[in-house]
């Protein structure tokens, strides 16, 4: 069979995967912990449910504008003036099918062959399989042994007269890390003075800890939306729990909107109206949802540092947002334990029943996800059963209700 070159060349989702072995796992009755999953446990936001069923009961589901309902483009225009300080108009904005299909619009109407696109490891895992997709190249940089971020002169090293964009992640899936203000500042000189693009993937930043802020790339540079090289993705996804409503949007000055709407005209159409009437529900409802949301993924962030201090060899860097932390394993990564993190998490699912996510898929081998995205029981649970499979003093045995976890291998 012959078949694109290219898109055989694109790994599944890995983190996409996992759910679904979860899933199965679950669905046989296995007492399985999903400390791997990327999306929190709460409800949709009341005002967002209203908001769809109003358009839904209407019966009036027809196709709607490609770049997005004016009234949901109105939302963002004014959420983009709350939160980034920056005027915007409907010209300016997009909205697509969930962040994902945002930063492939971003990326085709950007790269053309060859191109390449800087990606700073620890990276979400999909940023260089869209980089390939649109036949572009990922060119990933990675930080310095123990370090989440990398340098600037990294970067700047990095660049050749091919280089259309740098995408940068704060705070940051998987790290939890957000980027020093000193370093977005310099990215955003550095790409303004070099004519790359900044893509700033803003899907988490209102879920940030103890008071810091993800300081929005835009109060580095004084340039309008028109000629400012800064392109912001965001969405409703994370910060309100509203995964799987699949909005998200960018702005960026009007000739690129013009074309990611040509793209996204000839792929899509147009996003559903009803999922965009809930996103708007939740963009202009009450806010203290968002707010409860990230006191609460704040404290189960504590319960596992806690819980990770038994753990004597691991190194942590404690998260300052997402839910998500990035664990140094490599004290478990030797011949006789595990020859890789992929290795490691297959372990701790096979033999603890507990779903994590290699390092090695965000560019760290070593290194486990460990999303905190869950309940408080299941974390406590899910960090202690770890510790009883990587643990060679602990017993060989332990019950979960009526099922017997063996642990064999040390
Ligand atoms: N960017 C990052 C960093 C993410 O972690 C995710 C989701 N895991 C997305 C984008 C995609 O968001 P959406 O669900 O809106 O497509």
């Amino acid at each position: 069979m012959s078949l694109s070159q290219i898109a055989c060349s694109i790994a599944e989702s890995p983190t996409l995967r996992l759910n679904e072995e979860a899933r199965l796992l679950k669905e046989r009755g296995e007492p399985v912990i999903h400390l791997g999953i990327g999306e929190p446990k709460n409800k949709a936001p009341i005002s967002a449910i209203l908001s769809s069923a109003a358009k839904l009961s209407s019966g009036d589901v027809k196709y709607v504008p490609t770049d997005g309902l004016p009234s949901l483009k109105k939302a963002i225009i004014r959420y983009t003036e709350d939160h980034y300080n920056k005027i915007v108009g409907a010209g300016n904005i997009i909205v697509s099918e969930g962040a994902k299909q945002s930063l492939f619009n971003i990326l085709f109407t950007l790269c053309n062959p060859q191109d390449e696109v800087i990606i700073l490891a620890p990276y979400w895992v999909s940023y260089p399989e869209i980089v390939k997709m649109v036949g572009a190249i990922p060119v990933i940089i990675t930080p310095e042994d123990g370090r989440f971020i990398p340098g600037i002169n990294e970067i700047e090293q990095s660049i050749s007269s091919y280089t259309k964009a740098i995408i940068i992640n704060s705070p940051n899936n998987p790290s939890g890390q957000i980027f020093p203000d000193e370093l977005l500042g310099r990215l955003v000189d550095l790409c303004e003075k070099k004519s790359i693009y900044l893509i700033c993937d803003d899907i988490y930043h209102k879920l940030v800890f103890d008071g810091l802020v993800a300081t929005p790339a835009y109060h580095y540079s004084n340039k309008d939306v028109e000629n400012t090289r800064i392109i912001v993705v965001n969405g409703v996804a994370k910060s309100y729990g509203m995964t799987g409503f699949r909005i998200g949007w960018v702005v960026a000055n009007k000739k690129m909107v013009e074309i990611m709407t040509n793209v996204q005209s000839q792929t899509t159409t147009c996003v559903s109206p009803v999922m965009q009437s809930a996103a708007e529900g939740a963009l202009t409802g009450m806010q203290s949802i968002v707010e409860s949301l990230r006191l609460s993924i704040q404290n189960n962030r504590d319960v596992l540092i806690q819980e990770l201090q038994a753990f004597s060899d691991i190194r942590i860097v404690k998260p300052q947002g997402t839910f998500y932390a990035l664990p140094d394993f490599r004290a478990y990564i030797r011949e006789s334990v595990a020859k890789n993190s992929v290795d490691l998490s297959n372990f701790l699912l096979k033999k603890a029943m507990v779903v994590t996510v290699p390092g090695r898929e965000f560019g760290m081998e070593g290194y486990l996800r460990i999303s905190y995205a869950g309940s408080v029981k299941d974390i406590i649970e899910g960090i202690e059963r770890m510790k009883w499979a990587l643990d060679p003093n602990s017993p060989s045995e332990i019950y979960i209700g009526d099922r017997k976890l063996k642990r064999d291998w040390l």
